[in-house]
This record gives C-alpha cells, structure tokens and sequence, in this order.
C-alpha cells in the first residue's frame, strides 16, 4: 500500500507517476500527472505528447512494453506547454509503469534564456569576428597605405634633392653654354671686324681707286657683315642676360639726353627723303633716371628700328612719361605701319621668330631683336607690352622704374654699412657689379661678418686710411679700371702686407695674383660655402657663427628647414616639442628661432611666453613658421611678439634666409645681454 504523501510536499516534487498498459492506455495516474500533463486513467498516452510528436511517443510507448528504459525523453504538453519529460519505467504484469521528471519551469525558461542568450552571444561573435577581420583588412590597408605615404615621402624627399642638384647642374650648363657662346662669338667678331676695316680701307681708297661696280660689291661686303655682327652681338647679349652675366651699369641721365642720343644714333640710318617721319618727342617736363642707359638705349633702338622696318608711311613716334605707380617712367613706340595680328603677339617675342608679311624682307633681322629686348627691359626692372592692329600699327610700350631696384638696394646696403661702424669682423669688398656685391652681403653677413662694399679702388684706399678689415675681397675687372695696382700696394706697405686679399674675379690671371701677393685666387661665380671656409681661415677672426633653433614635432618640417639652410654656415639646433624648445634656447641661446606654430600639447603662444619669462632668451628674435590660417588676433598678437609670420606652403630657402637675415640684423642693431659661454 502506498502511504499518503502530504499534498505540500506533493507541491514541491517533480514527478509524476502513471501505468499504461499494453495499448498504450493509461490505467492509472497519480494526481500530479493527471494536473500537469492531463493524465486520466483510458486516456491513451499518445494524446499527451506535445502535437506532431505523437510519433516519438508511439516508439516510447513499443520500448517500454517490451522492456524497463531509463532517463528516455518524451516531449508532451506539461501545464498546456510543450515540454520534455525523463520517464524511467518498470514492467508490472502487462502494464508498464512509469515515473516521469517534469524539468522544473523556471529552469526551462532559464535554459530557454540561455538558449537566446547563447544565440546572442554566437550571433554577437559572428558580429565581432566579421569586425576584427573588418578592422584587420583595415589595418592592413593602412599599414599599405603608410608604407606607400613613407614610401612617397622618401620620394618626395629624394625628388627635392634631385631637384636641387637638377638646378645646380641647369646651373653650371647655363654658365657652360654663355661661356662658350661668348668664345665663339668673340671668335666670330674679330674677323668680322676685320672684314669691315679692310673693306673700309677698300672703299677709302687708300690702296688705289675701285671701279663702281667694285665699289658696289665691297659695299655689299661691308653691309653683309655689319648685319652678320648685329646678329652675333644679340646672341651674345642675349646669352649673357639668360646666363645672368649682363651686369648692370646704372648712371643718372635725363631722358632729354637718351633721346637726343638716340636721335643722332638712329639718323645716318634714316633716309631724309623717307615717307615715315620720325618723331622722337621730348617729355614735358624731364625724368631724370639712375638705371644702365645702355641696354635702355638698346631696348628704345631695337624698337624704333623695327617700326621703321615695318612702316611704308606715316610716322614712327616716340614718347616718354611718369606714370603710375610713381617711380616708373613709361617709353611709347609707335607707328602707323602693317601691324601684327593678335595670334602673333606673344610668339613675336619668341627667339628667332618672324612673322610673315609682306614687308618683312627675308635675310633682314634675325628675330633676336624683340626677346633681347624684353630681356634687357626685365633686367632693368620692367615689362614690354604691345598693342597693334593688323593694317593700322603697334604701339610697343616700356615700363621700368626710373631708379633701377639694385640703385635702390644699394644704396640701402651703403647706407647700413655707414651706420655701422666697421669693426674687426669687416670684410672689404671691392666689386663693381652691385648684384655681385649683394650676394656676397648674403653670405657673409649671415657668417656674421660686415661686409663694406666699394665699387672702385680710390674708394678701397679711402677705407682703408681709417680701417683694417678682417679680409679684402677683390674683383679684378672693375669698371674703367683693374685692381692690380691696388693689390700690389696692399701687400708692398706694412700696414696692411697681413690684411688676407681674396682676388675673385673672371679672367684666369692666378700666376699674376699671386705674385702680387694675393692669399687666395678664384674664378667666378664663387661656391658660397668655400668662401665663408676661405674668409674665415683666412681673416682669423673668430667670427660666431650665428645659431638658428628650428622647433617643430613634425620631423619632415623639420627636414626641410635643415635642407633650406644648408651650406648657409648657420649653425642649426633643433628640438621637436616646445619644453625641449624652451630648454635648447636656455642653453644654447641661438640668434635666432623658427617656431612652428601648432606643438603637440601646445601653441608658439606657450613657448614665447616662457621664452619672453627669462632674460637671457628674451630678445632672441622668434620667426613663426605655420602650416595654419591664423585669425586676426592671433596673427596680430604673433606679430608684436614674433619678428615674422611665415606660412610653411610659400617657405623657400631665399625667404627662410632672407627672415633669419632681417632677424639678425635687427639684433645687431639692439644687442642682447652677453651670453654666458
Ligand atoms: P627682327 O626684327 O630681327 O626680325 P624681332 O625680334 O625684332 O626680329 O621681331 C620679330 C618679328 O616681330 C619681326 O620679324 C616682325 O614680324 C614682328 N614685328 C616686330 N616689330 C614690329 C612692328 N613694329 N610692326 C610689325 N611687326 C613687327
């Protein structure tokens, strides 16, 4: 008999207890059964299985009929849910009995969260695996990506050297090429020059009288070769000033005087009897001019002689005014002839080219005369400008302003070395080419030297009374004079036998130089770095070398301000944050500082205010170097406590060099403290 289980206990169990017999009819069932998944004494089990299982059920149904099963799965419907039930059963007689183990709901529904937790979590992995390769093929492209930016970088970097010794060596070709045009040239006029003596002679006489027909053909003769030595004279002139060799000779002159000098120039080539007049207007009232009235007068001639080229009548008129902005004087060709059409304009200037027309005479002109002409009016400082109408004429304009620009500069240079008085670091340079003068200002005084520049030897004697400089620089072929005499007596007196002459000059006459005593001889162009070595070694001076701090973090910034100012003899330090700026400065105390204006962790702002907190890197003149568009205030704000604002797209070596120069010599001009070596 079974004992009666008390109905709580009952609550807590999860088991339930029916027999079935051979048909798989229920015959007995206790009462939880019978609650929980319907069980009824002539109810067939097959009805409790959860629908569509009833299959499943039948087969449990055939394997506990025939025999006992343990712990084997039957899913039926527990509290109207499908669910899985464990039975274990018994045979008794021909029925089988069975306990059946309910899996507690709360655990179903945990297993169940498990269940969609578990399928999150997979789905959740299969998220983050497509991720991680995601992120990994990324990584691999930036990887790619960064060894093909270091790659161009490099490139970069290596093409900016390239193109620096591309340069250089364009450079030393230009130089090659005007030597030997102006070689051959040379070699071509001196017998042309012979040619039109001996035809002269020919003509004069001297030798007997010549039939007219002779005399004819002789003129011929001399005709043919003046025009072959204009022609060898424009290629020379124009080599020269492609070359940057035509040096320049400025005067002041009244534009009254070139055009009366052109008058006389122009008329033993201008028929009287010709249907152009010729008008060459004087101004109202006078320009005076400091600029090389040669080339000017060459410009003005070549023009005026191709508007009487190309004019059959009316007239060729040449005028001259100031115009805007001041200081520029304004030349006016202009004539009533065939005219050129617009498409012609700009290759007229093109060397060696003639335009088709009916006036042009074939073998006269060489199509030199108008891009020497524009190249003479750039050297002067101007521009050519044309306007023409095909039928009705051309008007040829010269623009160029009435002081050249290297008067002006040197005049500026002059005035600063008086200013300064010529201390034991001077360097005396007798030069009479003023661009000359100033490249040697660059160089030097960026050395730390003062350079004096003379333009003849009176002037070098005349500084020398009062002055013994480091060194002497001396050029040779000065204008209307040679040096010779000035060295010879420079290393025969005393006083100044010690004073190290450098002779630079283009004739090679180093035997001479340095029997007259010359320390050191050399051809032009000089090589910056040699002669800042040479002066150095030889002035013994110990000149400072000026020091220049570049802070940035970027390195290749800091890359291309180290390529800018080599072989500048600038001593560089460099420092890639701006503590460690501020540090270098303290103790290096370098002349001057490029600061780049964005740092990691800080601006130029932080590092100029410490810079200004200490006395001693107070004053050292701070260039800004930016790859940033400043606002108002920050620029003006930069600009009253930086000396320059540069932006790193337009920085080149000539305006890094030229910042750090203004940068230094306004520091000579208000020393700072000693520095505490
Ligand atoms: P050239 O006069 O020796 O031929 P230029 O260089 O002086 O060489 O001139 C080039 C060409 O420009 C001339 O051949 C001519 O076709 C054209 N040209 C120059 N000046 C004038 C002008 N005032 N009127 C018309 N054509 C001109």
């Amino acid at each position: 008999m079974q004992a009666e289980v008390p109905s709580k206990l009952m609550a807590l169990s999860h088991e339930v207890m029916l027999r079935c017999d051979q048909r798989g009819v229920v015959t007995w069932c206790d009462s939880r059964a019978a609650e929980r998944i319907g069980a009824r004494a002539g109810r067939p089990f097959v009805e409790l299985a959860v629908p569509g299982t009833e299959a499943a059920a039948e087969r449990f149904l055939d394997e506990i009929k025939r025999d006992a099963v343990v712990d084997q799965e039957v899913a039926l419907l527990v509290d109207g849910k499908p669910s899985t039930v464990r039975f274990s059963s018994a045979l008794e007689g021909d029925d089988a009995a069975l306990l059946g183990l309910l899996v507690p709901r709360h655990f179903a529904d945990a297993m169940s969260q498990i269940g969609r937790a578990m399928n999150e979590i997979v789905g959740l992995n299969r998220q983050i695996s497509t991720q991680k390769r995601e992120l990994s093929e990324r990584n691999d492209e930036l990887t790619r990506a960064n060894t093909k930016l270091s790659e161009s970088n490099q490139g970069v970097l290596s093409l900016h050297a390239e193109l620096q010794d591309k340069s250089l060596e364009l450079e030393r070709q230009a130089e090659i090429k005007a030597r030997v045009v102006a070689n051959v040239s040379h070699e071509f006029r001196t017998p042309l020059h012979a040619i039109l003596g001996l035809s002269k002679l020919l003509l004069d006489g001297t030798d007997g009288p010549l039939m007219p027909e002779q005399i004819t053909q002789v003129q011929f003769i001399r005709s043919s070769c003046e025009e072959l030595l204009t022609m060898v004279n424009d290629i020379l002139d124009l080599t020269k000033v492609e070359a940057g060799k035509a040096s320049l000779r400025a005067e002041k002159f009244p534009v009254t005087d070139l055009f009366a000098s052109l008058r006389g120039m122009l008329r033993p080539t201008f028929p009287e009897e010709s249907t152009v007049k010729l008008l060459i207007e004087p101004p109202a009232d006078e320009i005076d001019l400091d600029t090389d009235r040669a080339k000017l007068a060459q410009v003005l001639r070549n023009l005026i002689t191709n508007a009487l080229k190309f004019t059959e009548k009316g007239e060729v008129r040449v005028t001259a005014e100031r115009c805007e902005p001041e200081g520029i004087v304004r030349f006016r060709v202009s004539d009533t002839g065939i005219g050129i059409k617009p498409e012609d304009i700009e290759r007229i200037f093109e060397e060696f080219t003639q335009v088709e027309g009916h006036l042009q005479r074939p073998g006269r002109g060489t199509g030199l005369g108008l891009p020497l002409s524009r190249r003479l009016a750039e050297l002067l400082g101007g521009v050519i400008l044309v306007e023409s109408s095909v039928g009705r004429g051309s008007v040829f304009t010269v623009e160029i302003p009435t002081v050249h620009p290297e008067v002006s500069q040197m005049a500026r240079l002059e005035k600063r070395s008086q200013q300064t008085p010529p201390g034991p670091s001077s360097i005396l340079v007798v030069e009479d080419d003023r661009k000359t003068i100033f490249i040697y200002d660059k160089f030097l005084s960026m050395a730390g030297f003062h350079v004096v520049p003379v333009r003849s030897t009176p002037e070098a004697r005349a500084f020398l009374k009062h002055t013994k400089p480091a060194a002497i620089v001396l050029d040779i072929m000065l204008e209307n004079e040679s040096s010779w005499d000035l060295l010879s007596e420079l290393k025969s007196s005393p006083e100044t036998a010690d004073i190290p002459v450098l002779v630079v000059t283009v004739t090679n006459r180093e035997h001479k130089a340095r029997a007259l005593g010359a320390d050191e001889f050399w051809l032009k162009p000089i090589d910056q770095d040699r002669l800042l070595r040479k002066i150095r070694a030889l002035s013994r001076v110990p000149s400072r070398v000026p020091s220049v701090l570049v802070i940035d973090d970027d390195e290749r910034a800091r890359y291309l301000i180290r390529s800018h100012l080599r072989g500048t003899g600038y001593t560089l330090l460099e420092a890639s944050s701006g503590p460690d700026g501020v540090a270098k400065a303290r103790e290096h105390l370098p002349d001057v500082i490029l600061l780049d204006f964005f740092l990691e962790n800080a601006t130029a702002f932080d590092v100029l205010d410490e810079l200004k907190a200490e006395p001693q890197t107070r004053s050292i003149p701070v260039i800004i170097v930016t790859s940033h568009v400043l606002d108002s205030d920050a620029r003006s704000r930069l600009l009253t406590e930086a000396e320059a604002v540069i932006s790193k797209e337009s920085l080149s070596r000539e305006l890094a060099l030229n910042r750090i120069r203004d940068a230094l010599r306004k520091a000579q001009v208000h020393p700072r403290p000693e520095r505490a070596v």
